[in-house]
């Protein structure tokens, strides 16, 4: 299916002028566009051997994507024969890496080469990243990390007491024999809905630890025909309607609902308790999976076997929570043992807790992260941050839409290529987020969360604990194209190449 990308075993070079850093979807997809632009000089810094992100790092039984396909892939570069309406991790990763094989991209892309630090020169206006294949000085530094890459853990006392095995669904142990075992899974996100239908036929006994009750959806997935397969490669008109009913039914029907939750989310309620009881005719067990918090508060589970995976006869699901783990057993708040032979902890992720934040020193020796521990992630238009000269997020703070979060990486990498593009026209050296700019930006996306389903009360990763609201741009995506297609020129601070000055629009304080 796919040719794992040729090894660039070249010296990494010295300079260059853009450094992008991580070759998953972001990424491959920053490098894409820089070159239909004409932009050629850069590189793309990878960590592990090979391309992928996060289709490389989840690969746990079940792993699919739960965006349509058609919609979860670049619109510039288009896959007429997914096989499935949602694919799988595997097809995902080799969607990915097939990217990777394109020639100009497979010769910039260094493999094992992480971002290990990177600071900013003030005085050359460059940033400075150190890798384990050497220092390479860029003008232009984008991260392309992806937001759900540090693994959370159940803060629950005596985890590390437990003899069994146990392991995150990001770090699955394939060499582990789940056949026959008694298996616990803690957590009932968009994870472990994947998770657990795949591994209750083969487990012994299954019990599953959920905290808070989450809405699913069904998810309309069929095998691609032949005939519908041939018929997108032949009319690519098609795939282009595929794409754009994927997108509007998302845009239109649900979206409207998010945002001005009223009689209509009482109608989407109460669809999905049919559904519910459908899949699960018990009412004591349909009780339990029944969300307290409305409809789309938490990012809502896509599946049409998770549910019904309940009625199994070896798979329990327990509301009690967690007080203690022992060695062999998990222990609920009503006294009960729980014997177990393997943990698996579906607890997701530390969002915007960037590994790579930490070690990316900007202006002043600030730390990325410094602010955002205690605040939240911040930038301006998901993309720059003040305070980070020459530095463009790819998968930043408020890049999170209720269609997909592919659609925004791609208007957000269009907005950048502008900006390198606007740089060259108007002879800048450095640009940098003006804080006013980046606070206004802030403030707003807080502020449009009010009213919404996603501030109506329920825990999720969404939300900062802090009023603040790192994650989601909560406008439609017409919006979020309109917003992204200018560059505001008056929201940057600039400096001028060394040999002139900037015929640039200024505020009057930085004239
Ligand atoms: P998640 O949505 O954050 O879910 C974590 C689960 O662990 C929640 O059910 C949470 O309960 C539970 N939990 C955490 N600590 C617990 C504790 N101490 N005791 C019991 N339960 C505990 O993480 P995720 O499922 O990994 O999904 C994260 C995101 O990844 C998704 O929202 C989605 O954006 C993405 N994802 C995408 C796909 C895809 O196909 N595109 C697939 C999987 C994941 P509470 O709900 O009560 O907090």
């Amino acid at each position: 299916m796919s040719t794992q990308t040729a090894r660039n075993d070249a010296t990494l070079p010295a300079e260059t002028r853009i450094v992008i850093v991580g070759a998953g979807m972001a990424g491959l997809g920053a490098a894409f566009r820089l070159l239909a632009a004409g932009i050629e000089d850069f590189v793309v810094l990878e960590r592990a051997d090979r391309v992928g992100g996060t289709w490389r790092d989840n690969d746990y039984p079940g792993c699919a994507v739960d965006i349509a396909s058609a919609y979860y892939s670049y619109s510039f570069a288009p896959k007429h024969d997914w096989s499935h309406s949602f694919a799988r991790q595997p097809e995902l990763l080799a969607y990915l890496e097939d990217l990777a094989t394109t020639p100009a991209v497979a010769e910039r892309l260094y493999f094992d080469c992480g971002l290990e630090s990177a600071h900013w020169d003030e005085e050359r206006g460059r940033w400075h990243v150190e890798t384990p294949r050497g220092t390479i000085s860029a003008q232009l530094l984008v991260p392309a990390v992806g937001i759900l890459n540090r693994p959370t853990a159940p803060d629950v006392p005596g985890l590390d007491s437990f003899a069994g095995k146990v392991f995150h669904t990001t770090e699955w142990d394939h060499d582990y024999d789940l056949r026959g075992r008694r298996v616990a899974v803690i957590g009932t996100g968009s994870t472990a809905s994947q998770v657990i239908p795949a591994i209750a036929p083969e487990v012994g006994h299954l019990t599953v630890f959920q905290r808070s009750a989450g809405w699913v959806l069904p998810r309309i997935d069929w095998k691609v025909s032949r005939l519908e397969k041939a018929l997108m490669k032949r009319f690519p008109v098609l795939m282009r309607a595929r794409r754009w009913r994927q997108h509007w039914t998302r845009e239109l029907f649900l979206f409207p609902v998010l945002l001005n939750p009223g009689r209509k989310l009482i109608v989407v309620e109460a669809l999905l308790r049919l559904f519910f009881r459908a899949q699960v005719p018990d009412p004591q067990i349909r009780a339990k999976l029944l969300p307290k918090d409305r409809f789309g508060c938490k990012r809502p589970i896509l599946s049409s076997d998770y549910l019904r995976t309940y009625m199994r006869d070896n798979v329990e699901l327990v509301t009690e929570p967690i007080t203690e783990i022992r060695p062999h057993a998990v222990v609920t708040a009503d006294g009960r043992e729980h014997p177990v032979d393997a943990l698996v902890l579906a607890t997701g992720f530390k969002p915007y807790e960037w590994v790579d934040a930490a070690r990316v020193v900007g202006r002043e020796g600030k730390t990325l992260d410094h602010d955002w521990r205690e605040h939240g992630a911040r930038s301006y238009l998901g993309g720059a941050v003040h305070g980070f000269p020459n530095l463009f997020y790819v998968v930043g703070p408020n890049t999170a839409v209720f269609t997909s979060i592919l659609f925004v990486i791609e208007q957000v990498i269009e907005h950048f290529v502008r900006t390198v593009q606007e740089m060259d026209r108007h002879g800048l050296r450095v640009i940098e987020a003006r804080a006013d700019a980046q606070d206004e930006f802030g403030t707003e996306m807080t502020d449009r969360l009010d009213g919404t389903v996603w501030t109506s009360g329920c825990s999720s990763w969404l939300l900062h604990e802090t009023k603040h609201n790192p994650t989601l741009w909560p406008g439609d995506t017409t919006e979020i194209v309109g917003r992204l297609r200018h560059f505001d020129a008056l929201a940057y601070d600039v400096t001028p190449a060394e040999d002139g000055s900037t015929d640039l629009p200024r505020v009057p304080q930085y004239l």
